[in-house]
């Protein structure tokens, strides 16, 4: 057996189980902690923590809602006052690998009637977070699975560069027609460069679909990098 063979046949079989087969995970519960705008405000303790991250309106809000079975714990709304701040939920399951975790709301990007000086905070607020978030165990990355916007694909090849791997999702999924979808989502991983073992889980927060896989996701991520 060559060497090639031994090494990445177990890591395969690892990313197909992170997707494929993500265990239910009982939610016990959901509540906002705080929003901090800067990094001097965010926790200081050592729980794990899951952040989200997309375009403005991409969904974002309303996903965390469906993850966290909450109708309005992460505000659903256009208003791009508060795209600035870092919001934390404190999320407890029943899971015993996940006990607890904050899942983080960060702030949108790409919103054009935002102040210029609002936009240009938001990549130095990114790398300061990345950079001193030492218990960030993954990255939600969210696009719109119909639309595709350039700052999508520097957003993701910066969060790359950062040496983060991002759970892919594809947002309001529901809005693509069961026909169009592989074609959707083929022009989504061509818009992002991603290789093939690079999974998307297509998401809605509507319908409801994908968010046991993307639960499934998270608990991988947050329980393998222990
Ligand atoms: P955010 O700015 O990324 O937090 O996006 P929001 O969650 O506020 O959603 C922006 C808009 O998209 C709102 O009008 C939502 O109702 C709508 N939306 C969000 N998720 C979905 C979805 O899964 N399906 C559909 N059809 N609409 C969605």
């Amino acid at each position: 057996m060559r060497p090639s063979t031994v090494r990445y046949a177990p890591l395969r079989i690892r990313k197909a189980a992170r997707v494929g087969d993500g265990p239910i995970v009982k939610l016990l519960s959901a509540d906002f902690l705080k929003s901090c705008a800067s990094t001097a405000q965010c926790p200081r303790d050592t729980v794990p923590e899951v952040a989200c991250v997309g375009r403005s309106n991409v969904g974002k809000s309303s996903l965390i809602n469906a993850l966290l079975n909450r109708k309005a714990l992460a505000k659903v709304s256009g208003t791009p006052g508060k795209t600035r701040l870092i919001n934390y939920f404190v999320v407890h399951t029943a899971d015993s690998s996940l006990r607890r975790f904050y899942l983080v709301d960060l702030p949108g990007y790409g919103y054009a009637k935002v102040a210029k000086s609002v936009r240009e905070q938001w990549a130095p607020l990114m790398e300061t977070y990345f950079a001193e978030r030492t218990q960030l165990r993954s990255v939600v990355f969210l696009v719109d699975a119909r639309v595709l916007q350039p700052q999508d694909a520097l957003t993701h090849r910066w969060l790359r560069e950062m040496g983060l791997e991002p759970i892919i999702v594809a947002t309001k999924i529901d809005k693509v027609a069961r026909s169009q979808r592989s074609r959707s989502l083929a022009a989504l991983r061509a818009h992002l460069q991603l290789n093939e073992s690079i999974p998307v889980i297509a998401c809605s927060a509507v319908s409801r679909e994908g968010i046991e896989v993307l639960w499934g996701a998270i608990r991988s991520a947050v329980v393998d990098d222990r």
